[in-house]
């Protein structure tokens, strides 16, 4: 039997959310943009008014007030939205535990073992869910209903706001194969384009090929391709009450001032480094991989990594390797404006423990020692706060908007 797969998208969430808690903006073009004071400021959601006029995520608030000039700025409020989707969350959990948020504002539902599911009622659960949404939160979704999580997601992109689309395995090819290969999950704008070159434009054109031949040509993510334009996605709507296993840490930030100097850097990735770091001794994990990211004032992007023989969670290493990532690839001069410091390829600390003896410790420190400088900073942070110690850099180079990131 095939599995009965929910995919609910909140229409305009942000913009929704701004909307339900200022009614006096209901009805007209609003923008949801950081920093709406500036000319520079991005647009992060439009309300459907606003979109009407053709403004779009990721406008310059200066673009956005061109194409309409009584469009209504608000600022983002997150811990809000945090706080919404998580009262959205509990409506879909009265139906079953496979609720899965995959953004703020959306989620997989997996019905297949409930009674409604089996009675036949799979998509006016769909209908119920848009109507209860509407009715009990005040904000409409859409939702695609699907035999996999692919198609689902799929669907509810294709009707807006507050439509259900069905798409059973016996229409895949009259609703899907017609569809842009884009449009399928993780296929992004570069894979869209080597797609392209081979004569792939749509999901029907993926699905119609060999297998191999997508394998050949893109690796296993042609494989993965192949599998979901065909609908064989397999993968599980997880339970929303399990633990999330953290697969890498990262953390960046965004100057406000250009970086310069190595100097400057060194002491922007000190302290990304030291975020990293006791974000991972938190969740009990150590890194394989040490990730950078720098983007220069031109939007220009260079990312870079490097594989450590022991897995890693100590400030003073992932830093150490960050910056010899950055000499090597930074041209002396270029102005920086983003720098991102994370660590993949994650085991766990205890694990890894009996590895590390087997080493001789080739670096020029004392890992044991760092080890237990860097666990007493966690110590005394614990009991007295965040900011209570730091390396001693924080107060120089702690202007500018962090941004952590766990996946
Ligand atoms: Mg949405």
């Amino acid at each position: 039997m095939d599995r009965g797969i929910l995919h609910c998208d909140c229409n305009s969430y942000f913009a929704s959310v701004e909307v339900l808690m200022n009614p006096e903006l209901r009805g007209k073009p609003v923008a949801v943009a950081g920093d709406p004071e500036s000319r520079h400021g991005i647009v992060v959601a439009a309300s459907l008014e606003a979109k009407k006029y053709g403004i779009r995520t990721t406008d310059t608030v200066y673009q956005a007030r061109k194409k309409c000039p009584d469009v209504i700025f608000v600022p983002p409020r997150h811990h809000l939205y945090s706080e919404i989707s998580r009262d959205i969350n509990q409506i879909y959990l009265e139906y079953t535990d496979l609720v899965e948020p995959f953004s703020v504002d959306e989620s997989f539902i997996d019905l297949t073992g409930t009674i409604r599911y089996q009675r036949g009622e799979f998509v006016s659960v769909a209908d119920e869910l848009r109507k209860r949404i509407r009715e009990e939160i005040g904000i409409t979704i859409s939702v695609g209903a699907s035999f996999n999580k692919v198609f689902a997601k799929l669907a509810s992109d294709m009707k807006k706001p507050d439509a259900t689309t069905y798409i059973p395995r016996e229409r895949m090819e009259s609703i899907v194969w017609p569809l842009p290969v884009t449009d399928l999950l993780f296929v992004g704008k570069r894979t869209g384009e080597a797609l392209q070159r081979l004569g792939i434009l749509t999901i029907g054109d993926a699905a119609r090929q060999d297998r191999s031949f997508l394998v050949d040509r893109l690796g296993k993510h042609g494989g993965m391709i192949w599998d979901y334009a065909n609908g064989n996605d397999q993968e599980p709507v997880r339970s929303y009450y399990e633990e999330r296993e953290v697969k890498s840490v990262s953390n960046s930030c965004t100057y406000p001032k250009d970086l310069m100097t190595l100097d400057e850097i060194s002491d922007g990735v000190y302290i990304l480094s030291d975020s990293v770091a006791s974000r991972l001794r938190k969740a009990g994990k150590k890194g394989y991989t040490i990730q950078i990211q720098l983007k220069d004032s031109g939007f220009h992007t260079i990312s870079r990594q490097k594989a450590l023989s022991v897995p890693t969670h100590l400030r003073k290493e992932i830093a150490e390797v960050s910056m010899d990532l950055i000499r090597s690839n930074w041209n002396p001069g270029t102005p920086i404006r983003l720098i991102s410091v994370g660590c993949t390829d994650l085991v766990d600390s205890e694990e890894s423990g009996t590895q590390l003896s087997l080493f001789e410790d080739r670096t020029s420190w004392d890992r044991e020692k760092q080890e237990k400088l860097e666990s007493t900073v966690d110590q005394i942070r614990n009991k007295l706060g965040k900011s209570s110690i730091s390396f001693g850099l924080d107060a120089k180079a702690s202007y500018g908007k962090t941004n952590g990131k766990q996946k």
